[in-house]
Parts: structure tokens; C-alpha cells; sequence
């Protein structure tokens, strides 16, 4: 018997012309390098889009060619999201944090045609440009300046084309639509592909109530760079679902946030844990007496945050949960395109003490469907007991199964088809993933692992801590031990012995405790904005 379902490839272009249809009225606000709002409607955008989309294809775009953006957040990378698979091509996002050599480096990989680049990255262009030629450079004029003559403009382009007359490529859904590139810790970068079908499935999954929960009355704010694994897919889900998006821009500093928030008060927000310990942090500022911003910002009272690509400590979640904002973490790469898992209340756990509930919180959460994960030991797979520990193993229809042009590693797919995360976990009976560490992150003391991520997380809770990052240091007796470096808080600080006292009662082994302790301003960044693990272990080689 065969079924009598009809068939029709999954598309981004379907997503892109219901919103046009059914949403043209709801907005699109994007924060301008002058701070300014400018306004659009899904109208304007399913029209630009099919725009850019036509100007591409006059422009000689091939089924297949790359166009790379080096963009903030705003309305126009939304419409490469959309507009450049609809002219047949792959929108490769560049991360503007990276140095202009790793830029270049990943666009020659990546062997992009094409390059849409904001006007106020030229500056940054300039230093690249002689590493990778770009058949076309499309300037946006993001600040309103006059684009330079070299330079293809964006705005005349869209001006030009004709959105009625555009026909979408003809795709396979199996056809690639987007690029990323992993951070590369390790070697060279690495290029993932990311396809109409795994996307549209990704958006579904991603979207479902007990994940990002995503209804028509949102009003999403998505701090997460769309260069950073596609800001997690968060703009595709906010196409699917036609809900108000609130871009930043390139005002990432708390303080802009939180005056944004102001202007336009968000239901849903993500981003990188340490963006949420800044704001925080400026935000708690703002209410000692005599802070030259007291009075100025109110939270978003009900507002829920995704906050994942690192762990979350639970101090942080009962921070923001004072002030009536729930964080649901989630856990991923950019891989796994990359929602793997995310930890929501679940119904067996109704009725749990407010302790249970921030525990459960701090960790990485249930997989999500389509997504199997397993637990794998030196032995094989290890069971679901949230005590066996292991590296995660993923497979299913949004996680890479290669790397782009590269062949394939036994260090990073098994050989029964599944991605090596790197990361080692436990699971527990209800399936929730407790992240231990990344494997070359875990300290190896006497024989024991100690998890970095629990440390830190532990030392996070303590009043006197903002931040903390621990790595391990060698040792002639114990092989590796733990060195904590340690953030006070604007005007707080502890001996080293308080923190000790601290971990203890946090249920800490005597021999689990930091070797030392080093006190610093700041910890690094990396270009997503996690803690830079590896720039503390240059700085702290013993
Ligand atoms: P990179 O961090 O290397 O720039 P990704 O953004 O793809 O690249 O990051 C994926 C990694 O981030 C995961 O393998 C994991 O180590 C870490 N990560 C993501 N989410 C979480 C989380 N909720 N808890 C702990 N680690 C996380």
C-alpha cells in the first residue's frame, strides 16, 4: 500500500510567503548605528526579500554559490536569510568577531561569490579584502551614508529589482540554504551546511510550546548574533510565526539593551549567558543610591530568556527570576543547527520545590524530538541514571552528518553515523542532560575528574562573585588541578578561604577545591561571547 499523502519538499520560500500573506501588517523593528528605531512590517519585508532575491539572480547568482554576509542584526540580514535560497543561493554568515585573517581564511573555504556587508564593517572589509576576492561586494547602508562608488548598493539593487516578476529557484529540499562555520578551537574552522529540510524541521521542533513557546502576540529581541548558528534559528521561527522581532543592531552594550527594552519591551529574548551576567550586573548597578542611571530601566516583568551555547549557572537564573523573568536554558553547537536539548518544566515536575526547579533549570535539559542523543562510555553506551558519564552522542535530520569539503574524522562521527559532541553529560531517568564539562575542559586530578562547569557555577553563587572561569593547571603529583579565576562584583570582594568555605558547604570535596586562586578584572571573551578558556590558560600555564 502506498500513502495518499501528496509530496512537496519542505521550503524556507513557503515560510517566506505565508508571512507576506498572513502577517503583512506585523513589524520589524531594528536599532540603527545612530540608535534610532526604524520600522517595517512582514509586508515590506516578503517584498524586499523577493527583491534581493531577483537582484541576486540579475546579478549572475548561481544555484549552489555562496553569498556570505558580514552583518549585525537588523532587517536587511533577515532578508539575506530568506532572499538569497530564494534566488537558488547559500547565505554563508561571516562572524564579524573573528580577526580579519580567520575571516578571509573561512570565506576562501567557504569559496563565497558574493559578500553583503554593512557599511559601518567597510573598516573591517578593507582589512580582508586582499585574502578572499569577492566577485561582488553589496554594501548596506545600515547608517544612512551614501555607499562608496566601488561598491554594489544594496538599497538601488532592491530599487531595481522586480519582486512581482521573481520566480523562486526550482530546490530539492535536501538543497543547502545557509553556512556556518564552528569556532574552530581546535585547527581551522569548520563549514556546516544547513538545507531547506533541515531548517524547516529544526523551526518546527524549536518552536513547539514547551521550547521557545513561540505565539503571534511575541515580541522577540534576539541578541544572539544571526552570524552565531544562525541566532540559534530564532529568525526563521519568527518568520514561521509572524511575531514583532526587535533588533539591536549593533548596540550590544547592557546599557543599550536594557534602554531598548525600554522602547520596546520584549515577551522572549536569547542570547549568551555572559550577556544576561552583564545586564544583570548594570542593571543591579543602577539601584544602589546615587548610580547616575537610577530610575532609568524597569525589567520586562514575564519576560522568558533562551540563554544556552554555555552553561547557565542557577545563580543567574534566580537573579533574573526576582524580577519575574524565567531563563529556559538550552544546549547545542552549531552542528546541530542547534537546538539539542532545552530544560522546561516538565508535568512530572509540578509541585517540586522552588529548589528542584532552579536545579533542573541549571542544567542542559530533554532532547528534543527528532533528536536522539546517547551517553557513550569507554565500554559503550552508558544508562540514564543522572550518575554515568560520558561523551554525548547525537544523530537526526538537523545535525551535520560532515564538514564542508572536509573528509571524514573518527574523532568527530562514529562510525554508525553519529556527531561526537565533545561533550561529556550525564542523563537522568527523565532525560534531563546535566553538562559536565567539554572534554578538554575537564580537570583530571589524581586519577578524578573535576568538572570546571560545576565550580564555576558554585563559585558564581557566591554574593562577593560575578564571574568565574576555571581551568586546569599541571601539577608533578596530582597530573592537573584546578585554578579559579575569580571576578568580584562592582565594590565586593573575599579571601580566598570564604570561597573554600563556600564550596564546601556547596557539597564539595576538600581535593575538588581550586589549587588557587587569581583575581581578575575580566574574563575573555570568545567572538560568540563565552568564556575564552584557552586565553586563561595562556595567561596561566602553571
Ligand atoms: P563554539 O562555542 O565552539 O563557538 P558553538 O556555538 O557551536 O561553538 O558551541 C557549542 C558548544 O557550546 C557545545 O559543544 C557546548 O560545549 C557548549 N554549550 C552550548 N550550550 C551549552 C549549555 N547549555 N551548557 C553547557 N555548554 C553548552
Amino acid at each position: 500500500m502506498k500513502s495518499t499523502m501528496m509530496e512537496g519538499a519542505l521550503s524556507l520560500n513557503h515560510l517566506l510567503d505565508r508571512a507576506g500573506r498572513i502577517f503583512a501588517g506585523n513589524e520589524i523593528v531594528s536599532r540603527l548605528p545612530d540608535k534610532s528605531l526604524r520600522r517595517h512590517t512582514y509586508g515590506e519585508f516578503h517584498r524586499r526579500t523577493r527583491a534581493l532575491g531577483s537582484a541576486l539572480q540579475k546579478l549572475g547568482l548561481r544555484k549552489g554559490d555562496r553569498v556570505a554576509t558580514l552583518c549585525w542584526n537588523h532587517h536587511a540580514h533577515l532578508e539575506c536569510y530568506f532572499g538569497i535560497p530564494a534566488a537558488g543561493g547559500v547565505m554563508h554568515t561571516l562572524n564579524l568577531r573573528l580577526s580579519p585573517d580567520e575571516i578571509g581564511w573561512i570565506a576562501g573555504d567557504a569559496s563565497d561569490r558574493f559578500l553583503v556587508i554593512d557599511d559601518v564593517l567597510l573598516p573591517l572589509y578593507k582589512q580582508l579584502a586582499h585574502l578572499h576576492a569577492f566577485e561582488k561586494v553589496i554594501v548596506f547602508p545600515f547608517s544612512g551614508s551614501a555607499v562608496p562608488a566601488e561598491f554594489a548598493d544594496y538599497e538601488a539593487l532592491l530599487a531595481a529589482a522586480d519582486p512581482a516578476g521573481f520566480t523562486y529557484a526550482p530546490h530539492d529540499e535536501n538543497d543547502p540554504v545557509a553556512m556556518c562555520y564552528t569556532s574552530g578551537t581546535t585547527g581551522r574552522p569548520k563549514g556546516v551546511a544547513y538545507s531547506h529540510r533541515s531548517t524547516v524541521l529544526h523551526t518546527l521542533v524549536a518552536s513547539l510550546g514547551d521550547f521557545w513557546g513561540l505565539r503571534g502576540t511575541d515580541v522577540v529581541m534576539p541578541v544572539t548574533p544571526m552570524f552565531h548558528a544562525n541566532s540559534w534559528g530564532m529568525p526563521y521561527g519568527a518568520v514561521m510565526m509572524g511575531v514583532k522581532l526587535v533588533f539591536p543592531g549593533p548596540h550590544l552594550h547592557p546599557d543599550d539593551l536594557l534602554d531598548l527594552m525600554q522602547l520596546e519591551p520584549p515577551t522572549l529574548s536569547l542570547g549568551v549567558p555572559t550577556i544576561w551576567m552583564s545586564l544583570i550586573q548594570a542593571f543591579d548597578a543602577a539601584q544602589q543610591p546615587g548610580s547616575p542611571n537610577a530610575g532609568r530601566w524597569k525589567l520586562p516583568r514575564g519576560m522568558r530568556s533562551l540563554v544556552g551555547g554555555a552553561a547557565v549557572p542557577e545563580s543567574l537564573i534566580r537573579a533574573f527570576d526576582r524580577h519575574g523573568i524565567w531563563i529556559e536554558q538550552g544546549w547545542g553547537m552549531t552542528e546541530t543547527s542547534p537546538v539539542c536539548t532545552i530544560s522546561y518544566p516538565r508535568a512530572e515536575l509540578q509541585g517540586e520545590s522552588d529548589d528542584e526547579k532552579y536545579r533542573r533549570a541549571a542544567m542542559a535539559g530533554v532532547p528534543v524530538p527528532l533528536v536522539d542523543l546517547r551517553v557513550w562510555g569507554d565500554e559503550g553506551e552508558l544508562p540514564w541514571d543522572g550518575k554515568s558519564v560520558g561523551e554525548i552522542q547525537v544523530r537526526g535530520p538537523f545535525i551535520t552528518g560532515s564538514y564542508h569539503e572536509v573528509p571524514l574524522d573518527p574523532g568527530k562521527f562514529t562510525e554508525d553515523g553519529w556527531l561526537r559532541t565533545g561533550d561529556v553529560a550525564s542523563v537522568d531517568n527523565l532525560g534531563f542532560v546535566r553538562i559536565t564539562d567539554r572534554t578538554k575542559d575537564l580537570i583530571k586530578s589524581g586519577g578524578e575528574w573535576i568538572s570546571s562547569v560545576d565550580l564555576e557555577n558554585a563559585l558564581m553563587a557566591h554574593p562577593a562573585v560575578a564571574e568565574a572561569a576555571v581551568i586546569a593547571i599541571p601539577d608533578e603529583k596530582w597530573s592537573e588541578r584546578p585554578l579559579a579565576c575569580v571576578v568580584w562584583k562592582k565594590g565586593a570582594a573575599a579571601q580566598p578561604a570564604d570561597l573554600n568555605a563556600h564550596l564546601l558547604k556547596h557539597s564539595f570535596a576538600k581535593w575538588q577545591l581550586p589549587e588557587r586562586y587569581e583575581f581578575i578584572d575580566a574574563v575573555p571573551r570568545t567572538s560568540t561571547g563565552k568564556f575564552w578558556k584557552l586565553k586563561l590558560r595562556e595567561r596561566y600555564p602553571r
